[in-house]
């Protein structure tokens, strides 16, 4: 039985789930996220749906009572969308997490809102095809919330971003009508492309309760090499070549200096000792080794040092490594992740603009980089315990808007505004597009229930 001191409407849905809870540490746990942002209060309570029906039922009464409901994937966002606080339900998808059916035919998996980014791949794997956007938090994230986000990852240098992976999607509507947006077949245009604005919209249009992904053959051959470079500057520089020589590998990532110290630190590597930045790429298909060759020798003239992976175990190491940079980063304190864009022939000024913001601002900042997508990861780590929302480490964030934007880029390449970018927002997209925005959320949502305060 739910607490009597809850409001009536809260209490009231609140009761209709039999899998839902008040619990005080249920309920912190589902009101934070990655992103090291801490709401001043916590959920009243969290609903852990395991049917759409659930879900049906919940945003049904939410709409009849006015209960705001905060959707929940598996709460590795970095935005802060999924935090949640008093006055707010949490609606927990993570249970949600069958693979409905997988189509090695026509390259289709049918998938429940909360399965892992990685279980879609591993069973993808077993008819020898996969799903191209891999986040860095491949193991812990949801496909709900890489639907809701419009993740990104590695692979998206050559196969973009989640957007281009998704047919189709079964949505419940903020009054609990169910939508269904797309379809299965690969190409079709009837209507508005309703996928595309669901997909990137950050839980504040409808809860994504099943979803139709679009896999890809396995490549047969693959290529990964790893080179070092003096500095990032240099490497940046390098990755910009491989661009405009119109390359195109299947993963192209940056690290710095202090990103290859936390992860040589956490993980006992010794990257440092050969450079003091790194580039990782890989090339896939028939001509994997062709383009490999091709890439080397474009860089060449720039890294100190280049190694080609000798086998599948030493490729995989190289890699699993850049997913470990931000956890590395996570062991020396809070971290502030910021997720800037810029034009791929630009990288190296971004560098030497952060590098500036580090002196100017006294924060420490780690940078990884999904170098082909001009995506770059600025990480600001403070003391465990200080604030990222105040101080040095919000100013240095700001710093890096106005940086993006001075080289023609964006606020955010993948992770979303969520409560944590909306400072910038509108100076980015202009005040007649967050108008457009606001009222078309209004026709999803008049009641501002679902998600509210975030994105837009
Ligand atoms: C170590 C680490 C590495 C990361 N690397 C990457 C990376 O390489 N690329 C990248 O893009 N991101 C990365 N992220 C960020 C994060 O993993 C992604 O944003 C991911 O898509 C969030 O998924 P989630 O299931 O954890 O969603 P949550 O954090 O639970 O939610 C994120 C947003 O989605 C909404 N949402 C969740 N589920 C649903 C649903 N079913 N219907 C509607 N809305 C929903 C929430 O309301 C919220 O707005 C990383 C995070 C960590 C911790």
């Amino acid at each position: 039985m739910i607490p009597s001191e809850l409001n009536e409407s809260t209490a009231l849905l609140l009761n209709a789930h039999p899998q839902a809870s008040t619990d005080q540490q249920a309920c912190q746990q589902a009101s934070i996220d990655r992103s090291g942002y801490i709401p001043e209060s916590f959920a009243d309570g969290v609903i852990f749906a395991q049917s759409i029906d659930d879900v049906v039922l919940a945003m049904s009464l939410a709409h009849e009572h006015g209960v705001k409901i905060v959707p929940r994937g598996a709460g590795t966002g970095l935005a802060a969308g999924s935090c949640a606080q008093a006055g707010e339900v949490v609606l927990d998808l993570s249970r949600m997490n069958q693979i409905l059916d997988i189509d090695p035919v026509e390259q289709l998996a049918a998938v429940q809102p909360g399965v892992l980014n990685a279980e879609v791949n591993r069973a993808a794997g077993e008819h020898e095809l996969f799903y191209a956007p891999d986040p860095a938090s491949t193991a812990i994230c949801s496909i709900g919330g890489n639907i809701a986000t419009n993740a990104g990852g590695m692979w998206c240098a050559k196969y973009g971003v989640t957007r281009e992976s998704v047919l189709s999607l079964l949505v419940v509507l903020p009054d609990g009508q169910l939508l269904r947006t797309g379809r299965r077949t690969i190409k079709g245009v009837a209507g508005y492309d309703m996928n595309a604005l669901l997909i990137g919209s950050e839980g504040t249009l409808g809860i994504v309760v099943e979803a139709v992904l679009r896999l890809r053959p396995k490549p047969r051959f693959t290529s990964t090499m790893v080179a070092y470079f003096a500095d990032e500057n240099t490497a940046a520089q390098a990755a910009s070549a491989v661009i405009a020589a119109r390359l195109q590998p299947s993963v192209l990532e940056l690290m710095d200096g202090k990103s290859l110290r936390a992860i040589d630190a956490a993980l006992g590597t010794e990257h440092q000792q050969r450079g003091g930045a790194l580039l990782l790429a890989q090339t896939d298909g028939f001509g994997a080794q062709l383009e490999m060759q091709a890439l080397t020798q474009t860089i060449a003239p720039l890294a100190s040092h280049v190694e080609l992976a000798e086998n599948e175990e030493e490729a995989h190491a190289l890699i699993e490594a850049r997913r470990q940079a931000i956890p590395s980063m996570e062991l020396l304190g809070t971290v502030s992740i910021c997720d800037i864009g810029v034009p791929r022939n630009r990288l190296a000024e971004a560098f030497a603009g952060l590098q500036r913001i580090e002196a100017e601002r006294g924060v420490e900042i780690f940078t990884i980089a999904h170098a082909a997508d001009g995506n770059l990861h600025p990480i600001i780590v403070v003391p465990e315990g200080q604030s990222i929302t105040t101080g040095a480490a919000k100013l240095a964030l700001a710093d890096m808007f106005y940086l993006a934007k001075e080289l023609g880029g964006t606020l955010t390449g993948e992770h979303g505004i969520g409560l944590l970018k909306q400072d910038w927002l509108a100076e980015e997209i202009g005040e007649t597009s967050l108008q457009l925005q606001r009222r078309l959320r209004a026709v999803f949502d008049p009641q501002g229930i679902l998600n509210p305060g975030k994105a837009i």
